[in-house]
């Protein structure tokens, strides 16, 4: 019998039961993950950047969890020796509409609470000779690190106190009882009194298994990347991203500079045929016959059709990709995209076809489930385990 069990090892699982057994050291805590290591999906595919908060609406988990975590990112990084760069970000508009939106970024950093610097066109040439724009704000905060090797220091922190991972570990069934929770899964049973899921692209399917409807379907969206030549590693000093549609801001692909020295292009965001599909011809017939069935999403996908669609071609038509890129960076030609793996995003959906924005948990008696945490959840990761803990405080003293 375990005091808890955590389902999940991505960066949200590992951070949980790191800080689960740092409050709880004399507990017996079990975390269950069905891939052979830690951050095998979302946490092992993504940007590495460490954001710093520019878009998120101000008073929400994200605008509040991303500030903080920003912080304690770093400070887990300095404690565990992991290396990482505060390279800074600017946002670059490249017409007058996205001048006005910029100026309303600008407002929205203010009430955030981030430093910031307004740069005219001499300025952003200055900081950065290969990007022509009109204006830009620079975020010196932001910056870039290896998410999966932050869990990986997470998951030594969590065993060198005395908690137990297992690897390869499906977990297939859930049944919440008056005094503990039992845990199927493909290798065995486990009773805990207490259960937390971070099971990312699975978190509905996951929910459903305890016999609630968690009120949301995970839409899979992959983001798709090239990477820059090694000549072009020197090309950006900053990260560079254009000032998003208010509407779809997580549209709009980046120049990031990667904790190895490398550059990325990316990510755009495709509807993903299979749910944990990295390649565009990965495809689940049970995967799409639930998606296309679904109503929320298929009212997110009616109203997005355009802006789909454009996301579809481009990412077909390399050429149509890098224009999105030469926007800002001129210089850039077809031979620069080189190839580099996708990420695929997990992002809820609600019943009504909205897509959910704020990080979101669906709690029951005795579990505590993640529900939606897509960007800047592996920034946001420490204050989320944090949350977790202090809502298993509440439930462990009632
Ligand atoms: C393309 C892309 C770019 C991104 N860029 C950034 C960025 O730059 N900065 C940032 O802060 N965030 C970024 N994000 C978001 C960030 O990566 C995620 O929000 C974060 O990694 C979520 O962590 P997680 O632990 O919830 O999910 P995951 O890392 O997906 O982990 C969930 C784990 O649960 C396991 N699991 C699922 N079901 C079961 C089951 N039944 N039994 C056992 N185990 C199970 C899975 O195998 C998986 O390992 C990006 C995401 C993507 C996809």
């Amino acid at each position: 019998m375990y005091d808890f069990i955590i389902v999940g090892g991505g960066i949200l699982g590992m951070s949980t039961a790191m800080q689960l057994k740092q409050t709880y050291p004399e507990r017996r805590m079990l975390l269950l993950e069905k891939e052979a290591g830690p951050a095998q999906h979302q946490t092992g595919h993504n940007s590495g950047v460490i954001h710093a908060g520019v878009y998120y609406t101000p008073g929400s988990l994200k605008a509040r969890f991303c500030l903080e975590g920003n912080r304690a990112t770093k400070a887990f990084c300095d404690v565990h020796d992991i290396p990482y760069d505060s390279c800074g970000k600017l946002l670059v508009a490249t017409s007058e509409l996205e001048m006005q939106r910029m100026a309303a970024l600008w407002e929205r950093t203010e009430a955030n609470g981030l430093t910031r610097e307004w740069l005219g066109p001499e300025a952003l040439a200055e900081r950065e000779p290969n990007i022509t724009g009109l204006g830009g704000i620079f975020v010196p905060s932001s910056g870039i690190v290896d998410y999966a090797e932050i869990t990986r220091a997470m998951a030594a922190e969590f065993e060198r106190m005395g908690g137990e991972i297992r690897y390869d570990c499906k977990v297939t069934g859930l049944e919440e009882r008056r005094q503990e929770v039992v845990v199927t899964t493909d290798t065995g049973e486990f009773t805990g009194h207490y259960l937390v899921t971070c099971s990312g692209l699975m978190a509905d399917r996951v929910i459903r298994l305890l016999g609630r409807d968690p009120g949301f379907t995970i839409c899979p969206f992959r983001g798709e990347y090239y990477r820059l030549p090694a000549k072009h590693n020197a090309i950006v000093n900053h990260l560079i991203y254009p000032i998003p549609d208010p509407s779809m801001p997580f549209l709009g692909v980046h120049l990031t500079r990667m904790i190895d020295g490398s550059v990325t292009v990316g990510p755009n965001a495709v509807l993903a045929l299979k749910r944990e599909g990295y390649l565009k011809r990965d495809v689940s017939l049970t995967d799409m016959a639930r998606m296309f069935t679904n109503p929320g999403i298929l009212k997110v996908l009616g109203k997005n059709l355009r802006p789909g669609l454009v996301e579809m071609k481009n990412s077909l038509h390399k050429r149509g990709y890098l224009e999105l890129v030469r926007k800002y960076c001129p210089s850039l030609v077809l031979e620069d995209l080189e190839p580099y793996p996708a990420g695929v995003r997990a992002q809820a959906v609600s019943r009504d076809g909205k897509l959910v924005d704020d990080f979101l948990f669906v709690n029951t008696r005795r579990t505590l489930n993640v529900g939606n945490a897509p960007s800047p959840a592996a920034t946001s990761a420490i204050p989320i385990g944090a949350h977790i803990v202090e809502q298993v405080k509440t439930m462990v003293e009632e």
